[in-house]
């Protein structure tokens, strides 16, 4: 595995000046015929897992400092136990409805950082939204949903090494060999 890119501003940094290369990489998959949906999803988990295996999300949480988190209707189940407060109080305090519909989601936590974040930790982890469960999430269709996974190489060390791994691994074994 290649040495792990986990600072954030050098992240950064290398992430705009990948930039070209994460599109390459966009638009050599994007219709390429000879890797099918599955076997990429299956190339990209097989590149993610050690990835993610590595990086410690407790150094770093600007997932939680950065990002609107999209909630769906159980969340507000899941957040008024976890706060111990009602869910009237849980929908007006954390879920915008306006802004989620402009996500195209039935609500956001709006702020950043989150407010449930407590230094580097969820402070309610046990009853975190489905969307801090599965983030990041690559598959399924990794192949079309790569605009916002390249979006998220700016804020997430995770993506942004795991779409690196991935762009040398696709030019060192181009798909028609995989
Ligand atoms: S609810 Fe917890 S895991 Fe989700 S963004 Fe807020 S602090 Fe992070
Ligand atoms: S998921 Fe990504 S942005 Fe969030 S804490 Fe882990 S490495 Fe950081």
């Amino acid at each position: 595995m290649q040495s792990l890119v986990t600072n954030l501003d050098e992240m950064r940094r290398l992430a705009a000046e990948r930039a070209a290369s994460f599109a390459a990489l966009r638009e050599a998959l994007e219709f390429d015929e000879s890797l099918t949906d599955d076997a990429l999803d299956s190339l990209v988990e097989s590149i993610a897992e050690p990835i993610v295996a590595a990086i410690d999300c407790k150094q770093c949480a600007n997932c939680c400092r950065s990002l609107d988190v999209c909630l769906i209707p159980p969340d507000i189940d899941r957040l008024s136990a976890g706060l111990r407060i009602p869910i009237e109080d849980v929908i007006t305090l954390y879920a915008d409805e306006d802004l989620g519909r402009v996500h195209g989601e039935w609500a956001v936590i709006p702020a950043h950082p989150c407010p449930l974040l407590s230094g580097n930790l969820c402070s309610i982890y046990a009853h975190r939204p489905h969307a801090c469960r599965v983030y990041p999430q690559f598959t399924p269709d990794f192949r079309y949903n790569m605009d916002d996974t390249i979006e998220g190489a700016s804020h997430c060390p995770i993506i942004y090494n795991v779409l690196t791994a991935l762009v040398e691994r696709i030019k060192a074994q181009p798909p028609d060999d995989l």
